[in-house]
């Protein structure tokens, strides 16, 4: 299933995109898309409806988050050896695990906002996994069990705030507008090989970059189970898994975001979202 949340924001309602690519609505069956809706057993209710039956939505409305609820946004470090490469850095030994912010999250193609003083705001196309049931001290043969879907998210990141302010990664990870998820959230049924997603970016029009899941250095088994060590994956938590190479940071020289670029970046199978970058404000 692809299920989406639409509407204004904050009033989103819950929704499926049929197999003909129609928009409907499934407030009559669950109150919203969360972490009550995202085990096995719920998910599995809801794939037994007829969809046909469910009222269509006309229109083209607003996408919020597919998900709401999300309790811990979690993201993993240069996962791509030749992002590594392209920042400098190098690969890890193990995966570099730090946290966005919540009240970063907004819909896919919500309008991006450089926070106040920036000068180094960075896209990053991301495959993003959604946890649908408890995961503690899971195998990495048991951790795909654990996941409800993937999705798409851009991880906007500011560089400077990120790398040249001191500290952890979080200043530069969590500002608001941030963290557009969706558009939507595709059931895991429905992700034949998570490791086999090809990933694209683009600015202006201009294709920045290109990627394959295929290449990722801890695969989203190995990430989930290796998270799971360090704290509870809880139904609702979003891990993006990070990046190819192809970030502003990386080129040469660096191109950063600035008012009125617009970005677009999608997931083989996961959809595309579309931001419009505008200045800050209050
Ligand atoms: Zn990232």
């Amino acid at each position: 299933m692809k299920l989406v949340r639409y509407g204004n924001p904050g009033q989103e309602k819950p929704g499926l995109i049929d197999t003909a690519g129609q928009l409907r609505d499934l407030s009559g069956l669950i109150g919203d898309i969360g972490p009550d809706q995202l085990g096995d057993a719920a998910l599995e209710a809801l794939r037994q409806q007829d969809t046909g039956r469910l009222p269509a939505v006309e229109g083209s409305p607003r996408l919020g988050s597919p998900l709401t609820g999300i309790r811990k946004f979690i993201a993993i470090g240069l996962n791509f050896a030749d992002h590594a490469a392209e920042s400098g850095l190098p690969i890890p030994a193990e995966p570099i695990v730090f946290m966005k912010a919540t009240s970063c999250i907004q819909g896919p193609d919500d309008a991006v906002m450089l926070p106040r003083d920036s000068v180094k705001t960075d896209w990053e196309v991301e495959l993003g996994v959604v946890i649908g049931t408890r995961a503690r001290y899971v195998t990495e043969d048991e951790a795909l069990g654990h996941v409800a879907g993937y999705c798409t998210i851009n991880d906007v990141s500011e560089r400077e705030f990120q790398i040249e302010r001191g500290g952890t990664w979080d200043k530069g990870k969590g500002c608001d507008t941030f963290g557009p998820i969706g558009p939507w959230l595709v059931t895991r049924d429905e992700v034949a090989d998570p490791q086999n997603l090809g990933m694209w970016l683009d600015v202006n029009g201009r294709r920045m970059q290109t990627g394959s899941t295929r290449t990722m250095i801890f695969s989203v088994a190995e990430i989930v189970s290796y998270v799971s060590r360090f704290m509870t994956l809880e139904p609702g938590d979003v891990i993006t898994t990070g990046t190819p190479p192809g970030v502003g940071m990386g080129m040469k020289p660096p191109v950063y975001l600035k008012a009125g670029d617009k970005i677009a970046l999608g997931i083989d199978g996961l959809g595309e979202q579309r931001q419009v970058v505008v200045a800050y404000q209050r």
